[in-house]
Order: structure tokens, then C-alpha cells, then sequence
């Protein structure tokens, strides 16, 4: 586990600037969510940290480490997608264990792993069965058991639940909640949901334009928005 730092990160593309000076500090084990409307910079600001997009300036650092330059795989971060590719003719197992067996982890231990955090996830019946044979929020529960059995310090998801139907998405939000209380791994949430925001985040960063409008708790958002974007966004009614 490990705190995240962003400092002064600007990102443009030619003429195009999508993040502008954004700074912020995350606690070992807190679970941040970024909200904003579509186009406001959330995206490019998890791939910045993933490794995945170059930042124009700033810095990153990761449990203490500058980050800054390294490649994705040496971040020891995960990343979770909306659209959890998980590769169509392995099986769950071979999903889930794909990321510590390129890492040269020993057969018994990933499969120690795998079966560990396929039980937690409640997949483990699923094992056997290949990505075409689960429903879609049972390739989601895979998707992130195969984050999270490489015990990374911290998780990236962006919109991971924006594919499921409203029902699923209200029961793995809560599951996403409840692993999070468990793992206590450091976590940044990207939505466009403030539902979501309010109710799984330990604090909520508001963005517009590539700019933070507000980072604090959801019920400090809620009672003292800074500004009227964050207010109508957070549906406040100051
Ligand atoms: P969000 O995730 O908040 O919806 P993004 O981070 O995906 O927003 O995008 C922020 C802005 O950056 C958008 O205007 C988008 O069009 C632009 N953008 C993202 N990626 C690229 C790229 N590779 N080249 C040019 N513009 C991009
Ligand atoms: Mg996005």
C-alpha cells in the first residue's frame, strides 16, 4: 500500500490543455473518487498515473517513489477499465493468474493467488469457465480479481461499472466498497456518477476543464460546495 502525489501535472495535446496544474494528496488506503462531466480530464489524468499517457510537466509519486518515468509495469499499480478486456480464450484462472505468471511467479503460488481472490470475489465456481460464459457483471468480478491478485499498492478503475445494468451496478458498487474495507489498498474511483461518489468515496476531487474545483468529504461537498458548478453538480442546496 502506499499515498499517491500528483504535483503541478499539466497535460495538453498541441493546442488542446486537458489537465491544468492539478495537485493532490492521497493517503495511504483512501479510497478518492473523481467526478466531472464527459471530457473534463478524468481519464487522462488515471492514464497519467498508470503510466499509459506522458504528463506535459509535474510529477508523480507513488509510495514515496517518483514515478514520474517509468513504465506502466514498473508502477505497481492496476488499472481497471470500463470495458475489462479479458482475453477471450483463456480461462478465469489463466485471466486472473496472467499478470503474476508474466511476472515469473511459480505455478503453486499463482494458483494459491487465484484461488484466494477468486473466493473473496465470490468467483471461484467460475474458474474453469471462459470469458464467453459469464454474464456481465460476473467478467467485471474477473476483471477485478485479476487486479487485485497481483497485491498492487494502488488501484486505478475508470467507470468500471458504466457497462452493467442499474441493479448490478448498485450491488458491485457495494461489493467494490466492501473489498476496499478489506484490502485497504490506496484507490482512485473515476465516475460520472455523483451517486456513486457520494457514497463510496472517502473524499470526492470535482473537476471541470482540466481544473479541481473542490476535493473534500461527501458531506462537506454536500453542505459547503465552493461554487455553484459544485453545487449543482453535487445537487447540493447551497
Ligand atoms: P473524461 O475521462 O473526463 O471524460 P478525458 O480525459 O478522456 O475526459 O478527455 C479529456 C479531454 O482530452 C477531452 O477533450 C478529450 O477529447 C481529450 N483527449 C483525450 N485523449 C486525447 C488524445 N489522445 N488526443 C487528443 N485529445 C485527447
Ligand atoms: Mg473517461
Amino acid at each position: 500500500m502506499a499515498g499517491i502525489h500528483i504535483e503541478h501535472v499539466t497535460k495538453s495535446y498541441g493546442q488542446l490543455t486537458v489537465l491544468k496544474d492539478f495537485s493532490l494528496d492521497i493517503a495511504d488506503g483512501e479510497f478518492v473518487v473523481f467526478v466531472g462531466p464527459s471530457g473534463c480530464g478524468k481519464s487522462t489524468m488515471l492514464k497519467i498515473l498508470a503510466g499509459l499517457e506522458e504528463a506535459t510537466t509535474g510529477t508523480i509519486r507513488i509510495g514515496g517513489r517518483d514515478v514520474t518515468d517509468l513504465a506502466p509495469g514498473d508502477r505497481d499499480i492496476a488499472m481497471v477499465f470500463q470495458n475489462y478486456a479479458l482475453y477471450p480464450h483463456l480461462t478465469v484462472r489463466k485471466n486472473m493468474g496472467f499478470g503474476l505468471k508474466m511476472r515469473g511467479t511459480a505455478p503453486a503460488e499463482i494458483d494459491r493467488r487465484v484461488t484466494e481472490t477468486a473466493k473473496i470475489l465470490g468467483v471461484e465456481h467460475l474458474l474453469d469457465r471462459r470469458p464467453k460464459a459469464l454474464s456481465g457483471g460476473q467478467r467485471q468480478r474477473v476483471a477485478l480479481g485479476r487486479a487485485i491478485v497481483r497485491e498492487p499498492q494502488a488501484f486505478l478503475m475508470d467507470e468500471p461499472l458504466s457497462n452493467l445494468d442499474a441493479k448490478l451496478r448498485v450491488h458491485t458498487r457495494a461489493e467494490i466498497s466492501a473489498l476496499h474495507k478489506r484490502l485497504g489498498v490506496t484507490t482512485i474511483y473515476v465516475t460520472h456518477d455523483q451517486i456513486e461518489a457520494m457514497t463510496m468515496a472517502d473524499r470526492i476531487v470535482i473537476m471541470r476543464d482540466g481544473v479541481i474545483q473542490q476535493i473534500a468529504s461527501p458531506d462537506t461537498m454536500f453542505r459547503k460546495p465552493e461554487n455553484l458548478f459544485v453545487a449543482g453538480f453535487i445537487g447540493s442546496p447551497g
